[in-house]
């Protein structure tokens, strides 16, 4: 498939602490998406998202993807996510409207507090739940796709891209 997967998180484990609810994940590092294989040591281990303070709480020996705040909000707005995959595809990208994927807002830069509001506001107003998939209209060539895994996540992006083969 065409496109760079840039971030790939999963997350097993959900507990509690004091009224919070917390989803540690794994997602991959800053600066590996040009790798073909990703072991331990390229993935950092967040703890805790926080978008209204612009903060992620991470472990690990690299720096965890700059995307980490919007996969962190879809693991806090989904329970049953257990995989989000971001990829740059400019061909999906493109073809976004042809798809009719819900898109975040054209003036939201990836990676930051307002990214997070935009994702939430998917999560409300359209059908990304079912779908598994969103663009994002302000990051060129940005999808993310999730699932229950990340099998799941990959076969939401293979779909999506045998539909516009058809
Ligand atoms: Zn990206």
């Amino acid at each position: 498939m065409q496109g760079m997967a840039l971030a790939i998180s999963a997350s097993r484990l959900c507990w509690r602490r004091g009224g919070e609810a917390l989803r540690p994940f794994l997602i991959s590092g800053t600066q590996t998406g040009h790798l073909a294989h990703l072991s331990a040591e390229h993935y950092a281990l967040v703890m805790g998202c926080y978008p209204t303070e612009n903060r992620v709480v991470a472990r690990g020996a690299v720096k965890p993807s700059s995307e980490s705040m919007t996969h962190g909000v879809i693991y806090a707005l989904d329970t049953a996510v257990r995989g989000v995959i971001h990829v740059h595809s400019p061909h999906l990208w493109q073809a976004a409207e042809h798809l009719a994927l819900p898109m975040t807002a054209a003036d939201v830069p990836y990676g930051t507090p307002a990214m997070a509001q935009e994702v939430a506001r998917l999560f409300a107003q359209t059908d990304v739940r079912q779908r598994g998939i969103f663009g994002m209209a302000g990051h060129e060539d940005g999808i993310v796709a999730f699932g229950r895994d990340l099998d799941e996540a990959g076969a939401v992006l293979a779909r999506n891209w045998e539909s516009l083969q058809s």
